[in-house]
């Protein structure tokens, strides 16, 4: 199984590259693509999750209703990208609930930051996906995290996917840098093992971020992007398809694989979905 996850966002990354950008560029870029992922999906009949801020769906609702009429899911990213309280929590969710009209049920923080857990349940959320169990130098270290899903104060936890062992990132950077055939081959491995796979992308890979841009980027950010990630990603849906991965949206997982599995075993897990179902 595929968990395929895009995080729509302001784009706000040239900041963190020094570059400042107005909040209609953010929008533009994020908005436009957006549609473009929309479109592979659709053109390859498969379905995902959408962590989507608040922000970016209160100022581009007719995307988020597309994400939804496209038989996606919405999970929350937060309020803003760049600025975090425990409030966001709750306000993001029924933001978000608001304009789908449906149920928000997973969360994941921006650029995979620490979030009290507490909080993420008195908000409400069943899942979590904001861990990256790996060592990112100058960014974290999760190193002691597990690798596969579990619950903690009563919240379903979904790290991204990391390979077995030496724990390689399978997250969007892996994607862009390394040759296809090697991510592949990670990705077949970490699948035997964990009989899933949980890796996220933005829409802004999907778009032109090269040095003309002048987003200040480093190569290794936007290597294989704009019309090379389309078909990069097109490429390996493919791939996946032909090998009988299916793709599933998040919290269709975590209704029939986690809840399934852990509701015999212990009792936290009952209480969980008893209270939520
Ligand atoms: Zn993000």
């Amino acid at each position: 199984m595929i968990l395929l996850s895009f995080d729509i966002e302001e784009f706000d990354m040239p900041f963190e590259y020094g570059r400042d950008i107005s909040f209609e560029e953010q929008m533009a870029v994020s908005k436009e693509g957006a549609q473009r992922i929309l479109q592979l999906l659709e053109k390859q009949g498969i379905k995902a999750t959408f962590y989507v801020t608040a922000n970016f769906a209160q100022h581009a609702p007719e995307i988020v209703n597309r994400i939804i009429e496209g038989g996606h899911e919405v999970a929350s990213h937060g309020y803003f990208h760049s600025n975090f309280k425990p409030e966001h929590l709750k306000a993001s969710k029924e933001v978000l609930e608001e304009i789908t009209k449906t149920r928000v049920e997973g969360y994941r923080m921006a650029r995979m930051m620490p979030v009290p857990e507490t909080e993420i349940k008195k908000a409400g959320y069943i899942y979590n996906s904001s861990i990256n169990p790996t060592f990112l130098p100058g960014r974290y270290n999760k190193l002691n995290e597990p690798r596969t899903y579990f619950l903690r104060e009563g919240v379903w936890q979904l790290p991204a996917s990391v390979s077995p062992f030496f724990r390689f990132p399978l997250f969007w950077l892996s994607f862009h840098n390394l040759p296809a055939s090697l991510y592949r081959f990670l990705v077949k491995w970490t699948c035997k093992k964990d009989g899933y796979l949980n890796v996220y992308f933005h829409p802004w890979e999907f778009m032109p971020i090269g040095p003309k841009e002048k987003y200040n980027f480093p190569g290794y950010v936007t290597k294989n992007t704009d019309g090379k990630m389309m078909e990069r990603l097109e490429q390996f849906i493919l791939w996946a398809k032909k090998r009988n991965y299916t793709f599933v949206r998040t919290k269709d997982f975590i209704h029939n694989i986690v809840l399934q599995i852990s509701i015999p075993i212990a009792n936290d897990a009952s209480t969980v979905c008893l209270q939520h179902y």
